[in-house]
């Protein structure tokens, strides 16, 4: 580490890079990379811990692999910093093989879980130090340090040390430090997992918000579902070193592949059912007790038995009978202030949970009511 004391105003090769060479820099990389990954697998031992994994992402994306612990996620972004090599596969950024290259000639930027900033140094010399590395003059390096500590609100506490700030304050230096080059890729490890979930919500928002000032392409690690549909432009679902799907959030939640993303993104009631027809995307089906209801479904079979998804939410409810509905019985209610939760046991049928918006109009539903449950066509999802 470099004592901050020591200011040379020079890389370590000697040469003294000026205000104008790095903002030449900063205009070419106003817009972030394009990154393509080609069936890379990472072997440990026999394990696979990337199983062919392919990837396209554009310049400017923001992308999530999300998945649960142990999927891949960290080896895939690890291979992407050249922290690990790659046993076989390509890595390409703006279409030049980079799999090759030494980290640290990537210019990616990187925020981990751990904060890792100099203790010795103050906030601003933490977010100096990349372009000290780079040899920037006092002057180029004094103006992008402003900038960057602005953006992330952060000018107010450019004096303090890290250990006179908060955790949610110290993962903010550490963003500032790895954008203050204005990288064309930022890769970030599960950077808010170690912040209490009020804060973790607003520094979400804020990487957001960063991400939309900055341009770069962000490919973000995280295990957490609800942080992935919050700040994704797409959502890669990764399991057992495999990408399951990649998509928006929105058809991630509404119509996700399998049963593992259907049931690893939000909360979800699978149904077994067997389809009686089909009429375009529309498939009718019976339940186990014989209650028929329609769904969605993008596969082309029109009979055999399936796996459908209803989310909690997409339930509809009412003590009189209605069309295409199931009576129930009410097995829990939780009243959840805004919401409430309620579990239902379908008459000879499944399981079912509830949750819907509280409405003055509504009496809370009470254990042992009796219901009749049921959903439109577009609001059940027929698995794969
Ligand atoms: P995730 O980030 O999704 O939690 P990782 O990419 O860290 O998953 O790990 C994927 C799998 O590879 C895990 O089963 C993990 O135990 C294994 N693994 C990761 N790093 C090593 C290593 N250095 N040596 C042996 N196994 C490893």
């Amino acid at each position: 580490m470099t004592d901050s004391s020591n200011w040379r105003g020079e890389s370590q090769a000697g040469a003294t890079v000026n205000a104008s060479q790095i903002d030449q820099f900063q205009r070419h990389s106003g817009i972030g990379s394009s990154i393509t990954i080609r069936d890379v697998v990472k072997t440990y031992g026999n394990f696979r811990a990337t199983d062919q994994v392919s990837l396209d992402i554009e310049p400017g994306e923001f992308i999530t692999l999300l998945g649960p612990s142990g999927s891949g996620k960290t080896t895939l972004l690890n291979l992407l910093a050249g922290f690990q090599r790659l046993d076989s596969g390509e890595i390409l950024v703006d279409g030049q093989r980079i799999d090759q290259v030494p980290t640290h000639k990537r210019g990616f930027g990187m925020v981990f879980q751990s904060y890792a900033l100099f203790p010795n140094m103050t906030v601003s010399q933490n977010v100096a130090f990349p372009l000290r590395m780079a040899g920037a003059d006092r002057a180029t390096t004094d103006r992008r340090v402003a900038e960057t500590l602005e953006i992330m609100r952060l000018s107010e506490h450019a004096q303090k040390s890290p250990s006179q700030m908060s955790g949610g304050q110290q993962q903010r230096v550490a963003i500032a430090r790895a954008i203050v080059m204005r990288p064309k890729v930022v890769l970030m490890d599960e950077p808010l997992s170690a912040l209490d979930r009020r804060l973790r919500e607003s520094i979400q928002i804020e990487i957001r918000d960063l991400h939309q000032t900055i341009g770069s392409t962000i490919l973000f690690v995280t295990h957490d579902q609800s942080e992935a549909l919050t700040m994704s432009d797409r959502i890669a679902v990764m399991d057992a070193g495999k990408i399951i799907q990649i998509a928006r959030p929105a058809e991630i939640y509404r119509h996700p592949k399998t049963q593992f993303v259907a049931s690893f993104v939000g909360e979800s009631n699978l149904i077994d059912a067997e389809i009686l027809q089909r009429s375009g995307n529309t498939v009718t089906l019976k339940n186990r007790a014989g209650y028929v209801f329609q769904a969605e479904s993008r596969d082309a079979a029109s009979a055999g038995r399936v796996t459908v998804l209803v989310r909690p939410e997409r339930i509809t409810f009412s003590n009189d009978p209605m069309a295409n509905a199931m009576p129930a019985t009410v097995t829990s209610a939780l009243f959840l202030g805004e919401t409430l939760r309620i579990e239902v046991q379908v008459d000879g049928g499944d399981r079912l949970l509830i949750r819907c918006t509280d409405l003055a109009s509504r009496p809370l539903p009470a254990v042992g009511d009796r219901l009749h449950v049921g959903w439109g066509a577009d609001d059940c999802w027929v698995l794969t």
